[in-house]
């Protein structure tokens, strides 16, 4: 066994105490010798319903990485589902490695029985590098699958209703920043046109705004280059263009220290997880700037409200989008509720789904 001095052990990560801060009820580590499955299940809070949330599979540079990220990712999946009022607790998976190279049906049957064995405590769907077949697939070992396609019953995929429920909560965040809901000559920033940016653009377009796209894949940017005028930047240098809005639609921690001094945004709306790098200082930071921030938790909610009707076996689109609809006004209660209290809207978010928590809490302890 190793001894490690003080100093060193304070340096030390620990997981547990990451797991206790973040307060998780259970986080799985899952391995698989022969398909080179490795992946992480946490399940961060069930008060409201078993918990949901897609499955991410990313080349991570180390098992540390993973970890932080699926424990955020499935936060963030408590506060969405409890901010939404949807019967649903917070949960996420992440499968380390290259899916080019490792996806497969065995890799995913495998993965499958995983997620079987938390006997329906966690349910999984899509996420980055997961699509609907791979759903199929993990459907042969549990039930506790969701995001199947529409031709068998599913919700399919998810991505159109996160980009319109993004829409929503952005047209209410202009109408508080501006008096006025119209997109029409606004410019806007968009970073990150994969399943949920491009949608997100048909959306801005058909307004008329004028859009500033970016991605780090060509032919992302191709899709839509191919069926609309928008300018095209260079990752880097979408911090810095002349814009109303940026949409954040790639991946978190993109509202930092730098980025906050470089955006001259009014107003930041977008589907990424997990957007501000550090939650309530740069929640602060936006608010101390007049910049309008919509909660990312909040807006790109869709996706999940999507998805709750098929866990109800009563899958109905328009329905999901008549509920996604809401988020407009969700989104105006809580950038009121930040302004009359002088706290981020962040911080407004978190209140309101702590708040529901805390109440279906109490109604649980009554047998
Ligand atoms: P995606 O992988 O299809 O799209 C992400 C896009 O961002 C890709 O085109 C990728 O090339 C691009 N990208 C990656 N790094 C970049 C960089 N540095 N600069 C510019 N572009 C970059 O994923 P998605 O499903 O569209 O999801 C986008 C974000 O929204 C993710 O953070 C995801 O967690 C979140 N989200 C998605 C859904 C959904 O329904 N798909 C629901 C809720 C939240």
């Amino acid at each position: 066994m190793v001894e490690l001095n003080e100093q060193e052990a304070q340096k030390t990560f620990s997981a547990f105490n990451t797991i206790a801060e973040m307060g998780h009820e259970q986080v799985v580590y899952c391995y698989d010798k022969p398909t080179g499955l490795k992946a992480i299940i946490a399940i961060h809070n069930t008060i409201l319903g078993p918990a949901l949330g897609g499955t991410r599979m990313w080349t991570y540079q180390n098992d540390q990485e993973a970890l932080i990220d699926v424990l955020r990712l499935s936060r963030g999946m408590t506060y969405k589902a409890a901010i939404s009022g949807l019967n649903l607790g917070g949960g996420k998976a992440v499968i380390i490695g290259d899916p080019k190279k490792l996806k497969n049906e065995a890799f995913l049957r495998r993965f499958g029985r995983f997620v079987d064995s938390l006997s329906g405590r966690y349910i999984t769907a899509e996420d980055m590098n997961m699509n609907t077949s791979d759903m199929v697939h993990i459907s042969y070992e549990t039930k506790n699958v969701m995001g199947l396609p529409e031709s068998m019953k599913g919700s399919g995929d998810p991505s159109p209703v996160t980009a319109f429920g993004v829409y929503m909560g952005l047209k209410a965040t202009v109408n508080k920043a501006f008096g006025i809901d119209s997109l029409q000559g606004k410019k806007i920033a968009v970073q990150g046109v994969g399943q949920v940016g491009h949608y997100l653009v048909d959306h801005l377009i058909e307004e008329g705004a004028e859009v500033t796209i970016t991605d780090i894949n060509e032919s992302n940017i191709k899709r839509v280059t191919d069926k609309h005028n928008v300018k095209v930047v260079q990752p880097e240098m979408i911090y810095d263009v002349d814009a109303d809005i940026y949409a954040p639609c790639a991946m978190g921690a993109t509202i930092n220290d730098d980025t906050i001094q470089r955006l001259k945004a009014k107003v930041i709306v977008g589907a990424a997880n997990n957007q501000l790098a550090d939650e309530t200082r740069h929640g602060k930071m936006l608010m101390d700037k007049g910049i309008y921030y919509a909660p990312d938790f909040l807006v790109n909610a869709g996706g999940i409200i999507n998805i709750f009707p098929e866990l109800m076996k009563n899958y109905n689109k328009p329905l999901a989008l008549e509920q996604t609809e809401k988020i407009y006004d969700k989104c105006l209660e809580i950038l009121n509720k930040a302004e009359a209290e002088g706290i981020s809207s962040h911080q407004a978010a978190i209140e309101i789904a702590d708040k529901r928590m805390a109440d279906m809490g109490k109604v649980k302890l009554a047998y």
